[in-house]
């Protein structure tokens, strides 16, 4: 272990009111993560002196809490440097998904194919194989290498001038891969297709920049970025929003209505029908805020640390079996030969020791391995090497009470 660990690992988990009183270790940010003070702080004066609907309001509350929904639109932008434009705020990752592949589904015909790969998220699968199945498109779905890095030949192959959209994983919730979102993007752009990134999970973990990616749209939800649930995030350049049809209809997102007929808004408003999350909003450009105060610099090394030496603990003991051995991002998932998953969760979450089992809503990526489940670890910024080694003396524990 690297030494520097000790110094300022604990510094971010004293972030986190949550583990003042508590022996829990959570290895579980890959399905949420635990909310900094800052965020809850934030929420919580939002509530106490600004709170009221927002846009169409007058009185000072009004006029601040529209101030604030959209400095948080603006945060959120500069994070992964697009325009506060192009940012429209969702219910989460799911939602911004369903979003996109509702409205290219109105346009998808028969003839027409989708490309995904099998890495997918039930998030970003399901609602594609729904528009395909809907329009008469054909689903396509790319695969993957024994190490658990896309097989770009494969992707290659199945990627053609019939492909109108691509959806893809950034970081796989599963196999922790990273993959190259700009490479990916070039390659569907060369053949006239849309291309979706699903950054929910890497949007915590490694700098993204919408700029250099070029996709058309990238989703994440605000709870995995130590935001707050109930709120997400759709990013589009102005084209592809423009071009893409309202989700839902209702008020906010419409310029004019009269009984015959509505012309709708410009995005974001367009899709941002109702009331929207506007606490959440502000908890996650919060969120935002307390990630640039820490530093990409920091969050890299931190995670980076906390991986090398998960690895290598994992690596000393013969019965652990990773799902897929490429580099790994912020999640660990494995299983252990001769011991169910369930089992391992079991014994660990008796230990206060938060870890996730099961197919990780990736059940075609599983069936790919031949495998119904796996346990999974997955980093935040409040762990720290001391709940490693609680999780693998609880692991070898465990391991000896089922064998
Ligand atoms: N994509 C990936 C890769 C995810 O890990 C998740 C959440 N586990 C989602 C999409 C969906 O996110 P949410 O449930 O917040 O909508």
């Amino acid at each position: 272990m690297r030494l520097s660990m000790i110094g300022w690992h604990g510094m971010f988990k004293k972030d986190f009111p949550i583990f003042k009183k508590t022996d829990m270790v959570y290895l579980d940010t890959a399905a949420s993560a635990q909310k900094p003070a800052a965020v809850l702080r934030a929420m919580d004066r939002f509530y106490k002196t600004a709170y009221s609907n927002v846009h169409r309001g007058q009185c000072a509350w009004a006029a601040a809490a529209t101030k604030a929904y959209e400095a948080a639109r603006q945060n959120v932008a500069d994070f992964i440097h697009a325009d506060a434009a192009n940012i429209v705020f969702t219910r989460g990752a799911t939602d911004a998904v369903n979003l996109v592949a509702a409205g290219m589904a109105q346009t998808l015909k028969p003839g027409d194919e989708v490309l995904i790969s099998i890495a997918e998220h039930h998030a970003n699968f399901v609602p594609w194989q729904q528009a395909c199945l809907k329009s008469g498109a054909t689903f396509q779905v790319a695969n993957i290498l024994p190490s658990g890095e896309l097989d770009r030949a494969d992707f290659a192959r199945k990627l053609t001038p019939r492909t109108k959209v691509v959806a893809i994983t950034h970081l796989s919730n599963v196999l922790g891969v990273l993959n190259d979102a700009a490479a990916l993007t070039r390659s569907a752009h060369a053949v006239g297709a849309r291309i979706l990134i699903d950054a929910a999970q890497s949007i915590a973990h490694v700098p993204l920049d919408v700029r250099e990616i070029g996709c058309d749209f990238l989703v994440f939800s605000g709870h995995k970025l130590y935001g707050p649930t109930g709120v997400g995030v759709l990013y589009g350049p102005a084209d592809a929003l423009a071009n893409l049809p309202p989700y839902q209809f209702g008020g906010d997102m419409i310029r004019q209505v009269a009984v015959s007929e509505t012309t709708f808004a410009d995005a974001p408003a367009k899709f941002e029908a109702g009331t929207p999350m506007i606490a959440e909003a502000v908890g996650l450009g919060a969120a935002v805020g307390y990630l640039n105060r820490i530093g990409w610099d920091k969050i890299r090394r931190h995670e980076e640390e906390l991986m090398e030496y998960a690895l290598a603990e994992l690596a000393k003991i013969p019965e652990v079996r990773l799902m897929g051995t490429a580099e790994k991002q912020s999640v660990i998932a494995f299983t252990l030969d001769g011991i169910a998953a369930e089992d391992i969760g079991f014994v660990l979450g008796k230990k206060n020791i938060c870890v996730r089992v099961g197919h990780h809503c990736a059940m075609p990526l599983h069936a790919h391995f031949g495998r119904a489940a796996s346990a999974r670890i997955s980093f935040g910024l409040y762990n720290d090497a001391a709940d490693i080694d609680r999780f693998i003396a609880a692991l070898r524990e465990g391991m000896r009470f089922f064998k």
